[in-house]
């Protein structure tokens, strides 16, 4: 351990304690101790504070406690006579400095300092799940704030990610690359492995956020890069992140410090990157790092400390910059970023795709917007399509991309033509029903390279290409590159052969249209007769477990995962793909009540799936035993006893709900992998199937749901009403704008006749 990091710390950490305790005081006297302090949509408080301390800290009064506890933590600087280990020292300075950092932010949220307002800054803002498909595809207009820090629906969101793998994890970016060249690769080697970029800091009043701002490179949730803030304390929100991943995913409490640093130290693939100067509010921001197991990589010359067990491998590591081989920047920072894996320790793997633009999932967010458009297909002016189908083995070439019809240079700048995309795919364990599942990841695959948009499925599709990926010389035929590429790295184990074909020619796209349009009817016919009742084995899902380790999802033909990214058939392809992964065939066996779903089969499964913590799962009730929930969760149903029903709400609505609570804090109740009657986690299209709590009295039981669940699946639930015999039953159940009260609700139910005032008792 290096007496220098440890003086370094400690002086750091005594400082930003001293300037937290001069905010405080200022803040009791100007705005009072009553005044409320929070985090945007969060759950957690502030959410270090309460991972590490279990204090539900929602008042500014509350805060002198917790400095209190900070300055706990501190210790004198080493003297410069006697060797001591410091390495205790310096953790517990790194922890008082992360307690501190978090206090002062939400001060400044308290005088309206935090999000940091960026003047003529180009973030696009936004959330994933604001995605194109629900905006239309124009994104988000510049807001001139940087974003501070991120709230629980953000982290549900990447949830399912983070939790599959497919997310590895994050890098916190602190201070100024050497060049704006460097900052572009770094990030673009980052995004590339789909590792989030959290970013803050500055060196000298220049901060990475503005290099890469001044790139033209789009920052914000959908391209995985967030700028907290210029300063080395807004790295706090990184912190706030993985603590909450712990509390979300991993079913810890508050107060779990232990716990909380090794599942982070574990499961969490993070590192610090410090670029440039690191003084000594960064060297006890990264002893604070350290805490939870994150290593820091410097490009300058700092003391490395060898590793004792608190990282995995070393915690500190010096790389400097001028002494990194490469003929220029890029390729400096290509190795800097190799470094900081290789010091975190996990392997990433990386579909080798062959086109002329950048790709990887970090790009899948990304927007094109009208200005910045090369062509475009489907939308409001031409028609796209996709298709995948299987064929014989002898039937394609491997390999072989057709363009039949013009291709891009056809097209007038920002006009639109038509396309269709087909795919035919062979492979001796490829089966029919395997088609749509393969068809559906055209919208990841696709969307994967950079400057390439795409929206819809089948004969909704839309993409668009910008002008700077057509400038980089993407044309039609490398869609088929793309979709050759990653069917074969992601599906490889069911598909052997993949042909892809691009029809532009008009004759031929309705021709091929016609075709496509019989196959996806016949698919939707296959939907609907594959019924819990026509099949005897249900799938399994454990690949939350990694993150919640009791929860397992059981997903039947009617009732898919939580995520909302499982269905039976997904799961079974999953199977085949992978016999010994997370999605097992279940045998239902023996029923034992139809009503309720409980089979002999499912009930043995829940329990040896969840360890012993659920002995019985009824499917189709929320009353009785219901499945339990991680954190990835599309919705949240709660019962209200007042109305004898339940209400829904979904993730993207962020407005208070009648039970009294909001999407996030109702999360908390509803995850963790532990049975709560009367509450349940569901994916969406859980609500439109027929056995959607039907135990429970069924979709008229729902007397409250989140307007955008209504408008974004108007069409189907005009299907379940019409079943339920009541076409005007979607109009009759409240949402936000008309109720956020349960005495709002009573009286509005009682107006539009709902159905569950004069049903059962659900109790
Ligand atoms: Fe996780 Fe359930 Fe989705 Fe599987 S189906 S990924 S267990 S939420
Ligand atoms: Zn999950």
């Amino acid at each position: 351990m290096s007496r220098y990091i440890a003086t370094r710390a400690i002086r750091g950490a005594n400082a930003l304690v001293g300037e937290a305790e001069v905010m405080l005081e200022r803040a009791l006297v100007e705005k009072g101790p009553d005044t409320p302090i929070a985090f945007p949509n969060t759950a957690y408080y502030l959410p270090v504070i309460f991972g590490m301390m279990g204090k539900e800290v929602e008042h500014l009064g509350e805060l002198s406690e917790i400095l209190d506890h900070a300055r706990s933590l501190l210790h004198p600087t080493p003297s410069q006579e006697h060797w001591t280990p410091y390495l205790g020292e310096t953790l517990d300075s790194g922890m008082a400095t992360l307690i501190a950092a978090e206090a002062i932010e939400a001060i400044r949220y308290v005088y309206g300092l935090q999000p940091e307002s960026k003047p003529g800054f180009e973030s696009a803002g936004g959330t994933s799940f604001t995605s194109p498909d629900m905006n239309g595809g124009d994104g988000q207009s510049p807001n001139g704030h940087l974003n501070g820090a991120i709230d629980d629906i953000q982290l549900r969101s990447w949830g399912i990610q983070l939790v599959d793998g497919r997310m590895p994890g994050f890098a916190a970016i602190v201070g100024c690359a050497k060049s704006n060249e460097a900052a572009v690769q770094i990030v673009r080697e980052l995004q590339r492995r789909n590792i989030l970029c959290f970013l803050s800091g500055n060196v000298n009043g220049r901060s990475i956020i503005d290099q890469l701002d001044e790139e033209g490179v789009e920052l914000g949730y959908d391209t995985y890069t967030v700028p907290f803030g210029t300063d080395t304390i807004s790295a706090i929100y990184a912190l706030g992140f993985a603590t909450r991943s712990a509390l979300t995913f991993g079913g810890l409490k508050g107060g779990q410090a232990r716990e909380i640093l090794n599942y982070n130290k574990d499961r969490v693939f993070a590192f610090v990157l410090a670029l440039g100067e690191v003084d000594d509010l960064k060297y006890a921001a990264a002893a604070g790092a350290i805490n939870f197991g994150f290593p820091v990589i410097a490009d300058t010359v700092i003391p490395q400390i060898l590793p004792t067990g608190v990282t995995t491998y070393e915690h500190v590591v010096s790389m400097p910059w001028n002494e990194i081989a490469g003929a220029n920047d890029s390729e400096k920072a290509e190795q800097l970023v190799q470094k900081c894996i290789e010091v975190r320790g996990v392997k990433i793997q990386v579909a080798d795709v062959p086109v002329p633009v950048p790709y990887g999932s970090a790009f899948e967010g990304e927007v094109v917007r009208k200005a910045d458009m090369r062509a475009e297909f489907g939308g409001r002016d031409s028609r796209c399509f996709e298709y995948l189908k299987m064929v014989k083995l002898d039937e394609v070439t491997d390999g072989k991309i057709e363009v039949v019809g013009p291709d891009l240079s056809a097209i007038e700048d920002q006009g639109s033509m038509d396309m269709g995309i087909l795919i035919e795919v062979a492979g001796r364990q490829m089966e029919p029903d395997f088609e749509p599942v393969l068809e559906r990841q055209i919208h990841y695959f696709v969307n994967g390279a950079s400057g390439i948009q795409h929206i819809g499925q089948r004969d909704i599709t839309w993409i668009r290409v910008s002008n700077k990926a057509a400038a980089a010389g993407f044309d039609l035929e490398d869609f088929g590159k793309i979709l050759h590429a990653r069917l074969h790295s992601d599906f490889g184990a069911i598909v052997d052969k993949v042909q892809v074909t691009i029809v532009t020619d008009p004759d031929q796209v309705e021709a091929r249209l016609e075709e496509a349009r019989a196959a996806y009817d016949f698919r939707n016919t296959r939907l609907a007769d594959l019924t819990d009742d026509a099949v005897d084995e249900f799938y399994s899902c454990t690949l939350c477990q990694s993150f919640a380790p009791n929860h397992v999802c059981v997903v039947s033909p009617e009732r898919l995962g939580l995520c909302g990214a499982y269905n039976w058939l997904d799961c079974k392809a999953s199977f085949s793909i992978n016999p010994t992964g997370p999605n097992q065939p279940i045998k239902v066996g023996r029923v034992i009540d139809p009503v309720r779903g409980y089979w002999e089969g499912t009930n043995d499964y829940a329990k040896a799936g969840s360890h012993g913590v659920v002995e019985e799962l009824a499917m189709y009730s929320i009353m009785e035993n219901p499945m339990t929930a991680c954190g990835c969760f599309e919705c949240i149903m709660m019962l209200i006893p007042e109305a004898n029903g339940v209400m829904i709400v979904s993730r993207e609505d962020t407005s208070m709900t009648p039970a009294g609570m909001t999407f996030s804090t109702l999360a908390g109740m509803a995850g963790g992998g532990i049975q709560t009657p009367g509450v349940m986690g569901v994916g969406k299209y859980y609500l439109i199937s027929p056995k959607f709590i039907s135990s429970d009295g069924g979709f008229k039981r729902v007397v409250w749901m989140s307007s955008n669940l209504k408008d974004s699946m108007s069409e189907e639930l005009k299907v379940v009403a019409e079943r339920a015999g009541d076409t005007q039953l979607i109009d009759r159940i409240a949402d936000e704008r008309s109720v956020t009260t349960v005495e709002e609700l009573l009286p509005w139910l009682e107006e539009n006749n709902h159905p569950a005032l004069t049903m059962d008792s659900i109790l």
